[in-house]
């Protein structure tokens, strides 16, 4: 009896130290998350854009997709970001990629007319662009890593902005305020906008200290910015012919950062010239203010000579700049073929302001309200009248380049 009792203790004892043991073998083996977490610091993902690695991992997250999208707002972060580990990363000097247009295909105005004359072109197109920028990106880093290049950034003062923008960078949007507002700059925006706007003033200021060049290249002595409206159904069919009903032009000097001038003109449209009523609803554009217009070959002509009689393309440069494509390579495109006129040779290449946008703040691409609403604006005037969106365009382009955006052209004319 006694023996049978020592057994069983001792049976129990042996069952408590196996499970002891067991629980305390699984708590320190990997679990299966973590064995398929993505691999720190050595591969290729975990680098930044230029080439080094990034020291922080990702929080871990439960599913695939969560730990992806995971990885990826982290890696954007650390990209933007800038602490102490990174050597050397300044906010100013645009990286190869800052340089290359945001892609094409992202996103195309609010307007929510498809440019379906060619859609299989455009895909192809789009493919070839997406290839071409490849190689111009290639082209890019190579020039970047030229001798020259790397000369310029080897000035101390650039170590000391790149501190600068990490702290920047670590503020809150309370932080950034009061300091913009006690160094008497416009506080408002978002937090992007906000940070963008005080690494620039930094940046200005510590280049001028340091008796370098603070000027951004301002390319254009103006820029035209233009909003057309055109006829349009609810739902257009895709051999809709769009025609232009109105046709503004904002004169935006680029160095005194004033809005010169305007002109604006309506145009009567041929193929169909009666308005469908959700265009002049949309638009504000009457039947009768269409019907007692010009035809669209007259006011480009009288656009002109008002353009000249501003000196824009003998004494001063200009460039036209839009919110979208589609002002351009769909509905002007589409008109001059319909009027039978040559396309204007100075429209052939444009500006995208809101490509410029997402550059610059690092935003994706935005349609004009949500643009104005990251800059602290308010939409001024009736939005889809042509005149008032572009005028609330060219208050955008004011603040990019007040912010220290490089207006370039950043659009061309796709072939038809
Ligand atoms: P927007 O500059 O955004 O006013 O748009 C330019 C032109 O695109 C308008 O004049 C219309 O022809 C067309 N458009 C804009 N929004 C729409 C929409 N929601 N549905 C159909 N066409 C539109
Ligand atoms: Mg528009
Ligand atoms: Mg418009």
């Amino acid at each position: 009896m006694i023996v049978l009792e020592y057994v069983l203790i001792l049976g129990s004892v042996i069952v408590v130290s196996c499970f002891i043991l067991i629980s305390f073998a699984m708590n320190s083996s990997p679990s299966t998350a973590e064995v398929q977490a993505p691999d720190k610091g050595h591969s290729p993902s975990r680098r930044n854009r230029r080439g080094r690695k990034l020291r922080q991992t990702p929080p871990s997250s439960s599913t695939p997709q969560q730990r992806q999208s995971a990885n990826v707002r982290h890696r954007r972060t650390r990209l933007a970001d800038n602490d102490d580990t990174v050597e050397m990363h300044i906010d100013d000097p645009p990286l190869p990629e800052e340089n290359m247009d945001i892609d094409d295909d992202d996103v195309d105005c609010e307007c929510g007319v498809q440019n379906t004359m060619s859609n299989k072109t455009r895909i192809k197109e789009g493919r070839e662009n997406k290839r071409r920028k490849e190689n111009e990106s290639l082209l890019v880093t190579k020039k970047d890593s030229s001798p020259a290049r790397l000369k310029d950034f080897s000035h101390p003062i650039y170590k000391e902005m790149s501190l600068r923008n990490g702290s920047v960078n670590r503020m809150t949007k309370i932080d950034l305020q009061n300091t913009l507002q006690e160094l008497g700059l416009n506080r408002l925006g978002s937090a992007d906008v906000l940070k963008r706007r005080l690494k620039h003033h930094y940046s200005k200021e510590s280049l001028k200290v340091a008796g370098l060049s603070t000027d951004v290249p301002i390319r254009f002595d103006y820029l035209c910015v233009i909003d057309v409206e055109a006829t349009c159904l609810e739902i257009n069919p895709v051999d809709y012919v769009h025609e232009i009903i109105e046709f503004p032009i904002v004169l935006l000097n680029t160095k005194t950062l004033q809005i010169e001038d305007t002109f604006d003109a309506f145009c009567k449209p041929v193929v169909n010239p009666q308005l469908s009523k959700f265009c002049s609803q949309l638009t504000n554009i009457s039947q009768k203010m269409v019907d007692k217009a010009d035809t669209f070959p007259v006011v480009l002509e009288k656009a002109e000579r008002w353009m000249k009689q501003k000196g824009l393309g003998s004494k001063h440069s200009f460039a036209i700049a839009t919110d979208c494509s589609l002002d351009m390579d769909l509905y002007l495109k589409l008109q001059c073929l319909v009027s039978e006129i040559t396309y204007p040779q100075y429209a052939k290449e444009w500006v995208n302001i809101s490509k410029v946008f997402a550059n610059l703040y690092k935003t994706k691409r935005l349609p004009l309200r949500a643009m104005l609403d990251s800059i602290g604006l308010a939409f001024i005037g009736q939005p889809h009248r042509g005149i008032d969106d572009a005028r609330n365009i060219a208050r955008i382009a004011l603040q990019l380049i007040e912010d220290g955006a490089e207006m370039k052209y950043n659009e061309k004319l796709t072939p038809t």
